[in-house]
């Protein structure tokens, strides 16, 4: 056995270092141990796994080349990493942007809809003012147009013809009814559209307009009893309602029919009810006000019965009953 590097053949075969991976042997002076110490040390150390000068420079060299690819991945990955980290902070810088943004939104939607309850408030109470006037505008109309009839009439029930004169039909009626009649008694007569056209009378004053009523309470009058030749038929003299008042009117009246009520009449332009014959009268203005004024349904039966009873024995109570209707 010789030395790998200087060729010379060792004395004793354990002399020397041996490479653990080549397995050649070399002089201590011969390789980087140097000195017989220095291969003394190695021995009682390292002997298994010492390397020869040509093997260790390999392994370093791969170490090495480890090492450096290491460093290069390490480097790449902190790069990688703070690219990552800078592009989340300017994620979250954004978010933080994106959420105050949208707070500030908010509290604006927020104050925006604070001030439009507000105003919904101060409207709905406007609003419920305005209601109530208009309410009481609306009465006062109705009272105006039915004030602007106070001295009317309207009779129905006289068949129109051809070239009839207003004016003598009138005088043939208050013949009829007993009152007495002059054409100075009446501003204007003249039929009006409407079912048989009724004849609606203003009179000059109001005196003889309630002179008119009062004499036709209660009669029956037929076209027959004029002294003028018209088709047989009832006529009927009442107030000139407004077509408010009217329908206030038919409304009572139909409740009459169902035993919820038991009078009602106009009276100076008024639509009055009576609930029962024993309670006194109210006056009605709409038609809401009538069904609060009758009896509730279906728990009537027995007022209906005793208050027809009581209307077919006492008669009505007012100038224009029901009866004298159609
Ligand atoms: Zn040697
Ligand atoms: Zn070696």
């Amino acid at each position: 056995m010789s030395c790998a590097k200087c060729n010379v053949a060792f004395a004793n075969p354990n002399d020397g270092a041996q490479c653990s991976k080549c397995d050649q042997r070399f002089h201590a002076a011969c390789c980087r141990i140097r000195t017989a110490q220095n291969l003394k040390t190695m021995k009682s150390k390292q002997a298994s796994t010492w390397c020869c000068d040509t093997c260790a420079t390999d392994e370093s060299v791969g170490l090495i080349g480890m090492l450096t690819s290491l460093k290069t991945d390490i480097a790449a990955t902190r790069k990688e990493n703070s690219d990552n980290f800078t592009s989340l902070k300017a994620s979250i810088s954004s978010v933080e942007e994106s959420i105050k943004d949208i707070t500030k939104r908010l509290t604006d939607i927020e104050m925006e809809n604070k001030k439009l309850k507000q105003e919904c408030d101060a409207l709905n109470t406007e609003n419920k003012i305005k209601s109530e006037k208009i309410f009481d505008l609306q009465c006062d109309v109705h009272e105006l147009q039915q004030y602007t009839r106070r001295s009317n009439i309207e009779i129905k029930g006289v068949p129109k013809t051809k070239e009839e004169n207003i004016y003598i039909i009138l005088e043939a009626v208050a013949e009829v009814i007993g009152v007495q009649y002059s054409r100075s008694y009446i501003s204007i007569a003249h039929r009006v559209n409407g079912k048989q056209n009724p004849i609606i009378v203003q009179f000059t004053s109001r005196s003889m307009q309630a002179e008119w009523l009062a004499a036709a309470k209660g009669k029956r009058i037929n076209t027959r009893d004029l002294r003028i030749s018209l088709e047989s038929a009832s006529i009927y003299i009442n107030e000139h309602l407004t077509a408010h008042n009217k329908s206030v009117l038919m409304a009572a009246k139909t409740l009459i029919r169902e035993h919820r009520l038991a009078f009602a009449w106009s009276q100076g332009g008024r639509i009055m009810v009576r609930r029962t014959a024993e309670e006194k009268a109210v006056r009605v203005m709409f038609i809401s006000d009538v069904e609060n004024a009758a009896l509730p349904p279906r728990q009537h039966d027995r007022a209906g019965e005793s208050a027809e009873m009581l209307r077919d024995s006492r008669g009505h109570p007012s100038r224009t009953s029901s009866s004298n209707t159609p």
